[in-house]
């Protein structure tokens, strides 16, 4: 497979192993119960929620604080695909290459290597659907997400006093169009103030917006969307409309919808069709109604988690021919295009936005440097001044924990297994240790290394009473928290994702979320990192849709530098920051050209090259000569420079 960026490029060449981000290339249907990297996956989630043998539950009501892994505000990363990531669970097990699309439009059975997912399509009617939202699929109840997929935004009304099926009611928005299924359309004014509040951090679209009133690169597009219906969404699709857009949207994640803002969004005329607590029937229901149309063709795809793009594939495989690009969101939306791409089925350009430089770099490090307090403080109350913290690994996450602890009066720990690493952490003001050495002392471990087994059985045996234990790290094999379920220990669930292990001696443990990232389980996302990978989103698809003829093949395409450096710039202002241009002989004495790219495309790549961390031999990343001075892309150019 060869997987291109457009120029300046970097050639994706045959993904052989995972992808960057732990989960991203498992090619198992079913991850470990916990890691929250797919729909499937919030199944061996829910089995593990299972009070262990032996287990004493002691409800503390008034503890139970907002950490309902469905409610809105609860970030669902990897992309919240809808009833359970269903095509990216598929394009982890192959299951979801069911119906296989060339180019020629000929639809061909793919290899079913592994457990196939059930499709509400393959009765080819809907359901004669349930009435009340409480009728869910058990099977996939809630799904995978981008690892960089958010829903943060906050919920005003509660409906769920009005039980009856959104497709039950008939319903007009003011303008008496009733093209949309929303929860209730009068709560649109309520949505309408959260749109408002994400606008203001959301700097980058807006400023997009203002240089829309000229020119409309989106004119003509017909985008067909299904991502997290939050605040955040709102801004960005209202955006596309700005720029020229006819849109049509879908929820990826049956409970992320905000209902008051898919309000706002119908009574503004956008066809959207989520309500929070979709039946999965309803959910592919939802899809369903965003691109069959009468007299309307989508001609590209804004698609998170690669359920929309499935669906398409699936049932509609002739719209291709009218489609100019997908775009993608999620960590296994991508890898599932990747897969496709390598068995030559792929029939569109794809744009990989997740693995764009700017939206790890912010989800990594920014993210976590704010959202590791949060997780501990929403699940524990506990002050951080004073307390000694061990954080296993240095890289970018364990950075970005570290630097929050240390600037909030924590004594921190450091344990490292790379030289390079570690040295940064002794530089940075954290003492070197092995966890052996700080295990007995310690009031908090927290794991981010993306490895296994780093809190084993036998430190958690050594840990002091009350010692609180998290991850931050994608797998939940950091901590072995099976090793915990033995019938000596005892789990009492004392909060919702809060777990008190106690010894046969009464020494307890507090573990946070079962293992699982702490922060996707127990906290939300800032809008400002939404705001980066929204921007994201609207760039690759003004690129990808008036890209001339041939620029982009049948292939998946990282974003180009040029592009993430234009996304950082138009959130610069927030700060009042002021960027330094260089001069003509200064561009000549570095070989740039004065409007950017300023890095090459495997700068964040090379960053990590001293550590080995293996990316570019995992990804085959090939690195492909800048496209000489002066030939960027027209498309993007208008847009990045200017
Ligand atoms: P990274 O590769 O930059 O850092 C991981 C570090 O852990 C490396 O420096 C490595 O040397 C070290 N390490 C590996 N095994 C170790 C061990 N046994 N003991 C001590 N150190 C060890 O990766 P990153 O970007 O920091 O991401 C870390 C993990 O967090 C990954 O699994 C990633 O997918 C995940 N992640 C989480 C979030 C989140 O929001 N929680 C966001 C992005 C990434």
């Amino acid at each position: 497979m060869s997987v291109q960026v457009a120029a300046p490029a970097v050639e994706l060449k045959e993904l052989s192993g995972p992808m960057e981000k732990g989960c991203e290339a498992t090619t198992v249907p079913h991850p470990s119960p916990g890691v929250p990297c797919s729909g499937t996956e919030r199944e061996a989630v829910t089995a593990a929620e299972r009070p262990p043998p032996g287990a004493v539950k002691v409800p503390q009501a008034s503890a139970m604080k907002r950490s309902d892994p469905h409610h809105p505000q609860h970030r669902h990363r990897d992309g919240g695909v809808g009833v359970g990531g269903a095509a990216a669970a598929a394009a982890d097990g192959g299951a979801a290459a069911e119906a296989l699309v060339s180019p020629d439009g000929t639809v061909s059975e793919a290899p079913r290597t592994v457990k196939k997912i059930q499709f509400a399509d393959q009765k080819q009617e809907f359901n004669k659907r349930p009435t009340k939202i409480g009728r869910r699929s058990l099977s996939r109840s809630i799904s995978q997400s981008s690892t960089d997929s958010y829903s943060s935004a906050a919920s005003y009304t509660d409906s769920s006093d009005d039980e009856t099926s959104p497709r039950d009611k008939q319903q007009k928005n003011s303008k008496g169009s009733s093209d949309f299924c929303v929860k209730n359309i009068k709560q649109a004014e309520f949505g309408r103030r959260e749109i408002e509040i994400a606008e203001q951090e959301m700097p980058a679209l807006m400023a997009l917006r203002k240089r829309a009133q000229g020119e409309k690169p989106l004119a003509g597009a017909k985008i067909v969307g299904c991502t997290h219906i939050t605040a955040q969404t709102a801004v960005l699709m209202e955006t596309l409309g700005a720029l020229g857009a006819q849109c049509r949207w879908a929820a990826c994640n049956i409970y992320s919808t905000l209902n008051e803002v898919a309000a706002a969004l119908a009574e503004s005329g956008f066809p959207v069709f989520a309500w929070k607590g979709e039946s999965e029937d309803d959910f592919w229901w939802c899809i369903d109604r965003c691109v069959n149309v009468e007299g309307w063709q989508p001609n590209m795809i804004l698609d998170d988690g690669g359920d929309l793009t499935h669906w398409i594939y699936k049932k509609y495989p002739n719209m291709f021919k009218k489609i100019k690009g997908i775009v993608e969101e999620s960590v296994t939306g991508v890898h599932r295009l990747y897969q496709l791409s390598k068995a030559g089925k792929l029939c569109v350009p794809a744009m990989n936005v997740n693995d764009s430089v700017t939206k790890q770099k912010f989800d990594n490090l920014y993210c976590c440097r704010e959202s590791i307090l949060d997780g501990l403080k929403r699940t524990t109350d506990m002050m951080f001044g004073g307390k000694q913290v061990v954080v296993c690994g240095y890289g970018e996450v364990g950075k970005g924990c570290c630097a929050a602890l240390k600037a909030m009066g924590s004594i921190v720990y450091v344990t490292e297994i790379d030289p390079i690493c570690a040295l940064q952490a002794c530089m940075d003001g954290f003492r070197l240790v092995k966890l052996n050495e700080v295990i007995r002392q310690v009031d908090i471990v927290i794991t981010c290394t993306g490895n296994k087994n780093v809190v084993t059985r036998e430190h958690l045996d050594r840990m002091k009473n009350s010692c609180i234990v998290c991850n931050m790290g994608h797998s939940n094999t950091e901590i072995d928290v099976a090793s915990l379920r033995t019938p000596e220990l005892t789990w009492e669930r004392v909060r919702s994702q809060v777990d008190h292990v106690i010894w046969p001696d009464g020494k307890r443990i507090v573990l946070l979320a079962e293992g699982r990232l702490l922060n996707l389980s127990c906290s939300t996302v800032p809008t400002f990192v939404l705001s980066i990978t929204a921007t994201t989103q609207a760039l690759a698809l003004i690129e990808l849709y008036n890209a001339p003829e041939g620029r982009y093949k049948q292939d998946v395409y990282l974003l180009p530098k040029k592009m993430d450096e234009y996304v950082a710039s138009l959130h610069l202002p927030t700060f009042d920051a002021h960027l330094t241009e260089l001069t003509d002989e200064q561009a000549k004495y570095l070989g740039l050209n004065k409007n950017g790219p300023f890095k090459p495309n495997y700068y964040r790549c090379s960053s990590c090259r001293p550590r080995n961390c293996g990316i570019v031999e995992r990804l085959g990343i090939k690195f492909l000569p800048l496209s000489p001075r002066g030939t960027e892309p027209k498309s993007f150019l208008n847009y990045c420079t200017g």
